[in-house]
């Protein structure tokens, strides 16, 4: 079978398809793995998403990313590993994602929380400004500036953090899968899906070369869309999925966010519509979530994203944070990364077969999944082998069970033909 893409849900799905004892081809345009959207990624590990099922395969994901060696099934001697920085994650009050519902969820799967009250918050942060500035607002509006309407509170996830280095998380996934035998060619543009009927037969490439199988699996990002129209696919979903343009800005971190070495916490703050975390050397790297005041950049193609931090939105992620942490100093030159969210309806991905029998999907990702590739690999061998099999998954949805949680997840909430999430935020939150 053929895995298009390899980024680390590509190589994640990769790793676990040959686990079922297939022999498995990944194919990707780019030169190695997880150049594309991996190599951009924040890597953040939390739990809250809007849905029960989005928060048990996240809660479970961690499990695997703390034992990563394991989850690789061993490694040789001094190959170097993508590494779980447990820092926790501060998750600010915000009118657009209530605390209830997903504190319900976390209780119903377990997920470990603390709620703080704005003191909590000021003692456990330190340099953070409490204030509530709801809804955000662009800097050229007057109210950014104006005094704070009330205090926030938070809750907090201790187990939640980031893995230091995306595009390793993926090297390793491709190198355990090499182990398990999976072949992988690099700088190969897959420019044609063969069908005959409704059946997948294989894919074409740019350099003419053919090549025939049973099963092929869309795992190409934000390039995703563009590979289902080469299949023919796309009529039965409810959920459209968009590529859109990111910056991830990096300044010195504010004195005292990152305490004695130690990193700070990573803090979700859609009162001010950004994201932060602490980086190694004491940076911070910021983030937005799709603030309602802010212009959002869907592209055509990924390859239409320009590639350069704009001096504009860097101003406006930073100074957003310098409300957060008065002690930030904001650089005179935009420093960061240009990354491609492939963005779902309601920010919840697609894990699925799809109309043509053999080809399927893990897409959608919208800039929250990296979290979760240890899982979505095996998301996609479970529904692949159901299928295969002659399961209907479409009627009778595969549920997987975590290994560490023995949380149970329905994949029918990743469904192609689910009914759009409306409990979503309508951010990259999910
Ligand atoms: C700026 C940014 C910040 C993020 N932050 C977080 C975060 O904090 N936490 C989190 O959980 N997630 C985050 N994400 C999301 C996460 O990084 C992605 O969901 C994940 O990396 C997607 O992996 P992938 O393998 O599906 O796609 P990609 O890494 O994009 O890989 C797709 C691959 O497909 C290949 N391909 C596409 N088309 C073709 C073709 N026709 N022929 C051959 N090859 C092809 C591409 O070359 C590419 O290598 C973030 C994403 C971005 C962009």
């Amino acid at each position: 079978m053929v895995v298009i893409g390899a980024g680390v849900i590509g190589a994640s799905t990769a790793f676990e398809l040959a686990k079922t004892g297939r022999r498995v081809l990944v194919i990707d345009k780019l030169a190695g793995p997880g150049q594309g959207s991996t190599s951009a990624s924040s890597a953040i590990v939390r739990f809250n998403y809007s849905t029960r099922d989005g928060v048990a395969a996240a809660w479970e994901s961690k499990h695997h990313w703390a034992d990563w060696a394991g989850h690789l099934d061993g490694h040789p001697e001094g190959e170097p590993l993508a590494k779980f920085c447990q820092t926790g994650l501060v998750m600010l009050d915000a009118p657009v994602a209530p605390a209830d519902r997903v504190l319900e969820m976390f209780d119903e799967v377990g997920v470990p929380y603390e709620v703080w009250d704005a003191a909590e918050l000021e003692a456990r942060v330190p340099g953070i400004d409490t204030g509530r500035y709801w809804p955000p607002k662009q800097l050229e509006d007057e109210g950014f500036w104006a005094e704070p309407t009330g205090k926030l509170g938070a809750f907090f996830n201790p187990d939640a953090g980031f893995i230091d280095d995306p595009q390793l998380a993926a090297l390793n996934l491709v190198d355990a899968a090499r182990r398990k035998g999976v072949t992988f060619q690099f700088r190969k543009q897959v420019t044609g899906i063969r069908r005959a009927g409704a059946r997948v037969t294989g894919v074409d490439l740019a350099d003419g070369e053919r090549i025939d199988a049973p099963v092929v699996v869309n795992v190409g990002g934000p390039w995703s869309s563009g590979l289902n129209r080469l299949a023919g696919v796309g009529e039965d979903f409810t959920i459209e999925v968009r590529p859109m343009r990111q910056e991830v800005h990096h300044v010195p971190a504010p004195r005292g966010f990152n305490p004695d070495g130690r990193l700070g916490p990573a803090i979700a703050d859609l009162d001010l519509g950004i994201y932060v975390r602490g980086t190694p050397g004491d940076g911070m790297l910021i983030g937005g979530t799709e603030p309602e005041c802010e212009p959002l950049q869907w592209l055509d193609a990924p390859e239409d994203a320009l590639p350069h931090p704009t001096t504009a939105l860097y101003e406006a992620q930073v100074t957003r944070a310098a409300r957060r942490f008065p002690r930030l100093t904001i650089p005179g030159k935009p420093r960061g990364i240009i990354g491609v969210y492939d963005v779902a309806s309601d920010w919840t991905p697609v894990y699925d077969r799809t109309s043509v029998d053999g080809f399927y999907v893990a897409m959608g990702t919208s800039g929250n999944q990296f979290k979760n590739a240890p899982l979505a690999g095996r998301f996609i061998a479970a529904i692949v082998s159901a299928v295969e099999a002659g399961h209907d998954h479409d009627a009778d949805p595969v549920r997987y069970i975590g290994d560490y949680t023995g949380a149970i997840v329905n994949l029918a909430t990743f469904s192609r033909k689910r009914p759009v999430n409306t409990a979503s935020s309508g951010t990259v939150m999910g």
